[in-house]
């Protein structure tokens, strides 16, 4: 099998990876295809590919697996760009944290006796680019897959059989309630959290000594924010109606909690916070 990957980042240097070790015995071929030449040399010498081409239309020639793993707003470019060059039966997946918009888009844009399967694997890091793939990046992670109903059965399984190789669950899920899920889970929080560090840093009174006091819980609530924000640029514009959908849940959310406060009532702050700690133990176990 002729595995193609276009965007040798994180995501696609830590697949490359991942399939190299899974290979073993398979037959098994990773063609990495790069935007830089370095890139090529790069994925070549920590072993996430076997050979390697910044040339997009030879990349993806004779490949029966094509993973676009650019950054989200090239997804549907690429997939245009290679389309006319991809072997019948090819099967195309990708790994943007948003669906609904690239997968209805991609179904219509690959050519007849082509496929489209969208992914996205729910691994990563605050910390991208080749540097930090990582053959284990997603071992007994969640790997969401988003059939529909024009996906093909046959393609499906062999997308499904890649991460298989991956070491991930596999989960399906409608393109439109991935997007909600991500928004709820992953985009949303990453909106609250970038909130509450501006709230710190626009104080008008006390800024330096709540920096110095800031510990633990202020570290561990806010993590996510240290992220790459173009990630987040990525997530806001494109799952813009599912994060604004979350964005006013949690408004409500809070507007209780502070409802809450204002009133003072002990017992009813403790059964609100109580909620929360055993719906997140259940989560987190
Ligand atoms: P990344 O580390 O920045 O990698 C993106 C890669 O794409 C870079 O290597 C970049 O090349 C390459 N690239 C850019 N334009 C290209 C082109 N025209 N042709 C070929 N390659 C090109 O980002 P990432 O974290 O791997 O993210 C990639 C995708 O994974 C995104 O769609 C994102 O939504 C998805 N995703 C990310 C995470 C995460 O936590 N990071 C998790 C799940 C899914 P250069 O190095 O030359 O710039």
């Amino acid at each position: 099998m002729r595995i193609a990957i276009i965007g040798l980042g994180l995501i696609g240097g830590s697949i490359g990876l991942a399939l190299k070790r899974a290979s073993g015995d398979r037959d098994l071929r990773v063609i990495g295809v790069p935007r830089r030449e370095e890139t090529v040399g790069k994925a070549l010498s920590i072993g996430a590919i076997d050979e390697g081409t910044t040339d997009t239309k030879k990349g993806v020639e004779g490949a029966d697996l094509v993973l676009i793993c650019t950054p989200i707003n090239l997804i549907l470019p690429v997939l245009k760009d290679i389309a006319p060059h991809l072997k019948a039966g090819a099967v195309v997946t990708d790994v943007g944290s948003s669906k609904a918009e690239i997968v209805s888009q991609a179904e219509r844009a690959v050519p007849k006796g082509a496929y489209f399967v969208g992914g996205h694997p729910m691994a990563g890091k605050e910390k991208v680019k080749l540097e930090e793939a990582e053959a284990d990046l997603f071992k007994g992670r969640i790997y969401v897959l988003t059939p529909t109903s024009r996906t093909s059965k046959k393609a499906l399984e062999k997308v499904r059989y890649l991460v298989g190789l991956l070491g991930s669950r596999i989960m399906e899920m409608d393109p439109k309630l991935h997007d909600l899920v991500v928004a709820a889970v992953s985009h949303m929080p990453l909106a609250v959290a970038a909130a509450l560090v501006n709230t710190v840093e626009f104080a008008e009174k006390g800024k330096d000594e709540m920096m110095r006091c800031a510990a633990s819980g202020f570290r561990d609530t806010t993590r996510i924010a240290s992220g790459d924000p173009a990630l987040g640029v990525d997530m806001f514009t494109t799952n813009k109606s599912s994060v604004l959908k979350m964005l006013s849940a949690f408004k409500k959310s809070l507007g209780r909690i502070e409802k809450l406060i204002k009133e003072g009532d002990p017992k009813k702050i403790e059964k609100e916070l109580e909620l929360a700690k055993i719906f997140r133990d259940s989560i987190y176990g």
